[in-house]
């Protein structure tokens, strides 16, 4: 029997099967939890519902995290069919592209600014707000994903990072609040991978170039390392984790300099 066996869990946030909700989809899917999905509009519909029924998942939804009535809607749908919740996965974000390289001073609006802390960061507290009542009585698990440019300044990642570390302060108020009702909330902070959204990511070829050399286990991470990781953060195996901010990342961020060789000397 899987860890999340007899656990219901939404997954927000799958555009393609690279995207990394759907490596979390997959992990969790195999550790025996019944999975609803959603879509970001009617275009990437077309590219979800095959995924999600390759899994047999039959519930999905329409939901744009800008629209409110979404949110209320995609819950609601979730309350009649299900009744309940047990795990809440945010694997959305998003910025105009032109602010996503280049000078960060020079790039950043007030508009680029806006719609990134909305898509990338208010809408965990948005998701939150909807989800916390379907968890009541049971063990709630919400989970996001960060990145560590919220920490860190890194080439092009710009003003992602500034929400970035709007969304790991939100994971940890999010934590603190609803922590009583017996919900954990936490983030996995992964090492880049190349998917849709990374693709707008200005040099992104050259940081997963640098993190295969540097990082201590000399490669990049996959979704299904995440996935595996968000499966046992989503599980009562995690029960004592909360407001935790975990990294995935083949050690990246713990190395102050590296050489790149491939054995010490
Ligand atoms: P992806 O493009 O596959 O997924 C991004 C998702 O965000 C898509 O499903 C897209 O539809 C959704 N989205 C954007 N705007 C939305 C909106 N208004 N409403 C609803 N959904 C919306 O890319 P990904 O890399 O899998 O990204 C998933 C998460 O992982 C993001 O938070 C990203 O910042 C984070 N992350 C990615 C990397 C990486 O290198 N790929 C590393 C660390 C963290």
């Amino acid at each position: 029997m899987g860890i999340l066996a007899g656990k219901r869990a939404l997954i927000v946030g799958v555009a393609t099967e690279r995207s990394i909700a759907w490596g979390i989809a997959e992990a969790m899917h195999g550790q025996g939890a019944e999975l609803a999905f959603s879509y970001a509009n009617d275009k990437l519909r077309e590219r979800v519902e095959p995924l999600a029924h390759s899994i047999g998942s039959k519930l999905l939804m329409p939901l744009d995290v800008q629209l409110d009535e979404q949110i209320d809607a995609a819950f609601a749908l979730i309350s009649s069919e299900w009744g309940a919740l047990d795990i809440l996965v945010h694997a959305v974000a998003f910025a105009p592209r032109e602010a996503l390289a280049g000078s960060f001073t020079a790039n950043t609006s007030r508009e680029a600014f806006r719609i990134a802390h909305d898509v990338s960061s208010y809408s965990l507290t948005a998701l939150a707000r909807a989800a916390a009542p379907l968890m009541a009585g049971r063990a709630g698990a919400m989970l996001t994903m960060s990145y560590l440019g919220a920490e860190r300044s890194l080439p092009s990642y710009n003003v992602m990072g500034l929400a970035k570390a709007s969304l790991e302060a939100n994971v940890r108020f999010l934590a603190a609040d609803l922590g009583p009702r017996n919900i954990r909330v936490n983030a996995i902070s992964a090492g880049p991978i190349k998917t849709l959204a990374a693709a707008g990511i200005g040099g992104f070829r050259r940081i997963l170039a640098h993190v295969a050399q540097v990082s201590p286990l000399r490669r990049n991470v996959s979704t299904q390392d995440v996935g595996n990781a968000a499966a046992f953060l989503c599980s009562d195996m995690a029960a004592g984790i909360t407001g935790e901010i975990l990294y995935v990342d083949n050690g990246f961020h713990t190395v102050g300099m590296s050489f790149g060789d491939s054995a010490a000397e």
